[in-house]
């Protein structure tokens, strides 16, 4: 089997695709691996697919998928990840920010260490402090939380895999920062961290501006939640819903008993009274959200696509 597969996700990179390849065959070369580098141009406006098609007439071990359109770098990985066939499959960034002679080491650890994933960690970044360096603490401090995952760098590009881990997963929306997390809920454990040396952009720019914080925040609260109430919602949802309906129904006949019996005139004129039937109304919406999201997930044809490990007898 091929040692090596090198995906690499690329939008408008034409500058840098010469050096970048060139660097990963001398890396190889150098541990005699076995490899393939597959290219995905996801929707490139530029140069980009012309320079790959170039670099494949003088090494066949480089393989390129074309995207129509610019569908984000999680699309691009999630092709790419579809058609490694390498026995360690290795991420990295087109832009040369990653460098590629962490890749011998980075599959030494997974072949080793027995890691599932490898996720490198630019301790020293050499992008902006306050559009990059910072934000992305807060980000790796909320992933951290969530999902009980001690990295300190979600995102980084350059990272390490069994190929069974990738086959197993799927990648879309902007999921790409969060693959560790969708790889835990697969049922691998075993994920391990590198310092990894980072690299100043050399040519292009880079390709997410701000709504990065805002999509990354809310695919953390996607992941999250699929993975916990993605196929039981009625499990969240009932709960708040009946939890909230039931204090409505409670704070309502407090106000009809003491309407009734004690003569406390005015029933509408009390605070409570307004309080109670937004409690009710809340509640209600919750449940059918969860009732209807149940509906679905008994519906959806993935319903019964478990993860198998192992066969023995069958
Ligand atoms: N990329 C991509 N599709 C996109 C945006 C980016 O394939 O829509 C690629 C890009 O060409 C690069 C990698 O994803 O190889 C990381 O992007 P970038 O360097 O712009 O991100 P940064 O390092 O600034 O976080
Ligand atoms: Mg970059």
């Amino acid at each position: 089997m091929m040692d090596i597969s090198i995906v690499i996700p690329l939008f408008n990179e034409e500058e840098s695709l010469p050096e970048l390849l060139a660097w990963i065959e001398r890396v190889v070369n150098t541990n005699q691996l076995t490899y393939e580098v597959i290219l995905i141009d996801d929707g490139s406006t530029d140069e980009s697919w012309s320079v790959i098609e170039k670099l494949r007439m003088a090494n066949s071990n480089i393989k390129a998928i074309k995207f129509q359109r610019n569908y984000g770098k999680s699309a691009a990985l999630n092709e790419g990840f579809k058609a490694a066939q390498g026995v360690v499959v290795i991420t990295m960034d087109a832009d040369m920010q990653d460098s590629p002679d962490e890749i011998p080491e980075l599959r030494k650890m997974i072949l080793e260490g027995n890691f599932d994933i490898v996720s490198g960690w630019k301790k020293k970044r050499y992008d902006n402090t306050f559009t990059k360096n910072i934000p992305s603490k807060l980000f790796n401090a909320a992933a951290r939380k969530m999902s009980k995952i001690q990295l300190n760098d979600f995102n980084c590009g350059l990272k390490a895999y069994k190929l069974k881990v990738v086959k197993c997963i799927e990648v879309y929306g902007e999921m790409h920062r969060y693959v560790p997390v969708l790889a835990k809920w697969a049922g691998f454990k075993k994920i391990g961290e590198k310092v990894v040396e980072h690299r100043a952009r050399k040519y292009g720019v880079t390709k997410f501006g701000w709504e990065r914080f805002v999509n990354g925040f809310l695919d953390l609260l996607t992941i999250f939640f699929v993975g916990k109430f993605g196929k039981r919602p009625m499990h969240f949802f009932g709960l708040w819903g009946t939890l909230s309906f039931s204090f409505g129904l409670l704070i309502f006949s407090y106000l009809t008993v003491s309407k009734f019996f004690f003569d406390v005139t005015g029933m509408t004129q009390r605070p409570l009274f307004f309080f109670a039937i937004l409690a009710m109304i809340i509640g209600t919406q919750l449940f059918l959200a969860g009732f209807i999201g149940e509906l679905i997930s008994r519906n959806s044809a993935e319903r019964n696509n478990y993860l198998i490990e192992k066969k023995s007898g069958l």
